[in-house]
């Protein structure tokens, strides 16, 4: 890859960049106080362009550097990691690996990381009938990070759905990767409101018929015009008392939650807050 480099930046040396473009630059970009033309062939530049500097540089794997760049993410009792950090989680923390892909929920984002500490808070392990363990629904699932770990943190079932197809054979891949399985954690498309979200076989199907859609807790990490859209389907999949974590929030979007909750009569409404997003929980 041929690169010319120049001294100075895209704002400083504007008026020369038509010179560039003129002599058959490919790209501009400025790094570190330096423009960076991309061309095909070396050309003989006119002043006052010419103070620069030609490079032949190897092609960076965008890709690669990318990956080479995440990092743990430590959220409560578990670390979120990419298959290659596995080494790097310490002692006592719970591993949740999480290709990095086309579905959101590597972890990075803090909406992500606040649900899965508000999930690691909740004794999900000895919730739910006989406290043997919580049935959780995860609206938004994307890469089913949210389900995950909470089966991971011993939720007895735990159900992703999505209306982005794209992102069910992901999270089912994710699940698998982690070794949760297939009883204890299903992905399907779908949302709440149009369709009844029932229990599927293999799920805790021993529970009686009409208990078959209400969960022991629900998380959805969507946004706040959303949640207030999905408040009433929120209380009616939860059971009485039961924890409900909605991330996705803007905090300058925390009145709209705050007044779907009341209107949905939830109560114990807590929020937590990372730069500008918010988490709230509340109870059923
Ligand atoms: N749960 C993951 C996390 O916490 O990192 C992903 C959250 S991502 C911000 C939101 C996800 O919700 C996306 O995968 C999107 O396709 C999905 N989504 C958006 N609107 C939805 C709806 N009405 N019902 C179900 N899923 C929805």
């Amino acid at each position: 890859m041929l690169v010319y480099h120049l001294p100075g930046t895209l704002d400083t040396r504007e008026a020369d960049l038509d010179l560039l473009w003129g002599a058959g630059a490919t790209g501009l970009e400025e790094r570190a106080g330096v423009i960076r033309a991309y061309f095909d062939a070396r050309t003989d530049l006119p002043a006052p362009v010419s103070d620069g500097e030609w490079r032949e540089e190897t092609d960076q794997d965008w890709q690669a550097e990318f990956k080479r760049t995440l990092r743990p993410v430590r959220a409560g009792r578990v670390t979120i990691i990419p298959p290659w950090l596995r080494e790097e989680v310490e002692a006592g923390q719970l591993p949740l690996v999480i290709e990095p892909g086309m579905a959101f929920g590597t972890g990075h984002h803090a909406t992500t990381r606040l649900a899965v500490e508000a999930l690691s808070d909740l004794n999900l392990a000895t919730l739910g009938l006989d406290g043997t363990g919580a049935r959780v629904l995860d609206v938004g699932t994307g890469s089913g990070v949210l389900a995950i770990a909470a089966a991971l943190l011993g939720a007895r079932f735990a159900f992703g759905v999505d209306i982005d197809p794209i992102t069910i054979p992901i999270a089912r891949e994710n699940a698998a990767e982690n070794g949760v399985p297939a009883e204890r954690v299903r992905f399907e498309e779908g949302t709440l409101g149009a369709d009844p979200l029932n229990f599927p076989e293999g799920g805790p199907e021993e529970e009686p018929e009409e208990e078959t859609d209400a969960y022991d807790v629900l998380v959805a990490n969507l946004y706040a015009e959303l949640h207030d859209l999905l408040a009433g389907e929120y209380a009616a999949h939860l059971i009485p008392g039961g924890p409900l974590v909605l991330t996705g929030i803007l905090t300058v979007k925390l009145p709209l939650v705050r007044a779907a909750l009341a209107r949905e009569r939830f109560g114990d409404v807590r929020e937590t807050l990372d730069g500008e997003w918010a988490l709230v929980t509340a109870r059923a």
